[in-house]
């Protein structure tokens, strides 16, 4: 029987990589990590190859279908799904190739930060990445990308040396220093609004495979006493030395002493990629200073290490996230984690404190198009989940005021583009501050029509 779609079906690499609801493959590509955001495509392009991206981005203009792009799905805003229009869903697309000698690697869009990792920690070598081992490398690498190794190598999209990007008319462009140099500056920070990006290149870093992990975990009345000597402590931690901060539950693992599970907790953790008699020296003032109620102090294999949060974040669950940028841990922005953490309800809900510095602060900020001011010295993001829809919104309540308190100490309105809940046009052009322009020019020259929307939107000039 023939339908609407079967121009673009004869098109594809394989008429099955497309898919309407009901048949095989839709449901799963339309089931993001965000369990609150359920929007259905009239149609999914499961892309295999550029041909299949060029040939979806063709139709859906031709047919006036709205287009969103899927790479790992993880986008609390849910902008991997349009309700009636055409997703491209790079989930099929996961080739990844690592050249050792020349400490390089090429990943396509659809890869996860789990499957990357493992391919670079074979040759022990890796990326900075985010601190879910399921998140899509490809949206949290247009849009910055804060991980572990933020400190010691820079943002993600701070060593993109290359990336095969297919833009709004279909052409495939190679976005390097040497070719379309502009389209490579925006792509790095830039998020998804200048075309689909179906092959990444990373410079990469000899890492592990063990590297040091101190964990502390504090009962909530030390938290005063924890963020005060944080804030020193961050000054003099070596800049290639990820820190971490949390305000969050205690999860019941091993270590954590089972009257303690799920118990509200505030968390210090700092990884090393040297030895342990140098990350001893490096965490030996915690203990010095403090009394932590849970310590784990061991070697872990880098690839364990970037999945040790991911059972904190399963997906599926109703999630709600707003961030700020701080400078520093003043004594005002300690006061409101102080008074909002406890107000939070669900385990599952909590509070990463990104902590900058290090690559991040030397790198330079005009070569890429991140927004966030290399100064910044803390990404807050206050994350609410409920594996039900009941009582999400008074998690995302609690998130919205906990936010609210924070922004009069926050650097700016701006914040982070890959933690933002929904569309907010004064926020993204604040995110971007100066560099806002520059990105108009270069939406208009890539997609004049802003074919890609669903993102932290920049409007073409
Ligand atoms: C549990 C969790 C943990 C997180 N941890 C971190 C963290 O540690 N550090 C950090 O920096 N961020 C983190 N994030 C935020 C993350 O960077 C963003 O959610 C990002 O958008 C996820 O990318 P994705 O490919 O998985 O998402 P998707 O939802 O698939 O994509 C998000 C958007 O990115 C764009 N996009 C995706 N793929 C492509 C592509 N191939 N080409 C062009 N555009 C594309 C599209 O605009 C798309 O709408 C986390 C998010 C979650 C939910």
């Amino acid at each position: 029987m023939s339908n609407q779609f079967d121009a673009l079906r004869a098109e594809l690499t394989d008429p099955r990589t497309l898919c309407e609801p009901g048949e095989p493959g839709y449901d799963e590509a339309v089931r993001i990590w965000n369990g609150a955001i359920t929007r259905r495509p009239s149609v999914v392009v499961r892309c295999a190859a550029d041909l299949d991206v060029a040939a979806a981005l063709r139709y859906a203009q031709g047919a006036g279908l709205e287009v969103s792009v899927r790479g790992g799905g993880h986008n609390y805003a849910g902008f991997a799904l349009t309700d009636g229009g055409l997703m491209i869903d790079l989930t099929p697309m996961k080739s990844i190739t690592v050249d050792p000698d020349a400490r390089r690697v090429r990943c396509d869009g659809g890869a996860t930060w789990g499957e990357l990792d493992a391919a670079t920690q074979e040759h022990g070598l890796a990326v900075t990445g985010g601190f879910i081992s399921h998140t899509g490398v490809a949206g949290l690498t247009l849009g910055g990308g804060i991980g572990w190794l933020v400190r010691a190598f820079g943002l993600s999209c701070q060593n993109v040396v290359g990336a095969r990007v297919v833009v709004a008319d279909g052409r495939v462009l190679t976005a390097s220093a040497d070719e379309n140099s502009d389209l490579f500056w925006a792509i790095r920070g830039g998020g998804g609004n200048f075309g689909v990006v179906t092959e990444f290149e990373f410079a990469l870093h000899p890492v592990g495979p063990l590297v040091q992990l101190g964990l502390f975990l504090f009962s909530p009345d030390q938290g005063a006493e924890l963020f005060r000597f944080a804030r020193e402590y961050v000054r003099s931690a070596p800049a290639d030395y990820g820190v971490f901060l949390a305000g969050l539950s205690a999860p019941p693992a091993p270590f954590v002493p089972e009257e303690l599970h799920f118990t509200p907790a505030f968390g210090l953790l700092v990884v090393g990629l040297g030895d342990a008699d140098a990350h001893g020296a490096v965490i030996a003032p915690i203990t010095a200073a403090l009394q932590p109620i849970v310590q784990l102090v061991t070697p872990i294999p880098y690839v364990a290490l970037q999945q040790m949060f991911d059972e904190s974040a399963p997906w599926g669950l109703n999630s709600y996230e707003k961030a700020v940028y701080v400078d520093d841990l003043t004594d005002g922005v300690i006061d409101v984690i102080l008074e909002h953490q406890p107000k939070k309800i669900h385990p599952l809900s909590f509070v990463p404190i990104f902590v900058c510095g290090g690559a991040y602060a030397g790198a330079d900020a005009e070569a890429t198009a991140f927004g966030g001011r290399p100064d910044v010295g803390y990404v807050i993001n206050i994350s609410g989940s409920t594996p039900d829809p009941d009582g999400f919104a008074a998690e995302r309540e609690w998130v919205r005021n906990y936010w609210s308190a924070l922004v009069p100490h926050a650097t700016g309105i701006g914040s982070y583009v890959n933690f933002m809940p929904e569309q907010d046009e004064e926020r993204v052009r604040n995110a971007y501050g100066d560099k806002y322009a520059r990105l108009q020019a270069i939406k208009a020259t890539y997609d004049p029509d802003n074919v890609f929307h669903l993102n932290a939107n920049i409007k073409p000039a």
